[in-house]
């Protein structure tokens, strides 16, 4: 059992109450007449999977019912941000590398969690039960 920060509730949740929904920060051709066909497939069918940080979509379905961004880390399962729709994520691939490099790691092998929580707390804490 882990916890999932929801910023639109302000606490963290247990995981059970949200649901992943995919790929975050899709954009729909706002003219689907107008692109190709590839531009319209790669749009509904394909989707980044990629080794690292990853911008994803959850609905806090038991809770507020809210869509919301979530940026984690696909090697570890850290969730390292979550973030309202419509805002950008403060932590992208680049930025994670920089920080890789620079060697702000924590004792655990991640990384410092930066954004809406206070420092030596993360987001998706494991619990005992
Ligand atoms: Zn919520």
């Amino acid at each position: 059992m882990f916890y999932i920060f929801c910023p639109y509730c302000d606490e963290r949740r247990e995981e059970e109450e949200f649901h992943p929904s995919g790929q975050a920060h899709l954009v729909r051709p706002t003219d689907p007449e107008s692109v190709s066909d590839e531009a319209w497939g790669d749009y509904l069918f394909f989707r980044d999977n990629p080794r690292g940080i990853h911008h994803e979509m959850w609905v806090h379905r038991l809770g507020c019912r809210k869509f919301f961004n979530i940026t984690r880390d696909t090697t570890t399962y850290e969730i390292l941000e979550t973030y309202p729709m419509g805002e950008q994520p403060t932590i992208t691939a680049e930025t994670a590398r920089v920080r890789r490099e620079q060697g702000v790691q924590t004792a655990d092998g991640g990384w410092q969690t930066v954004g809406a929580q206070p420092e030596n707390s993360t987001l998706n804490e494991e619990t005992s039960s």
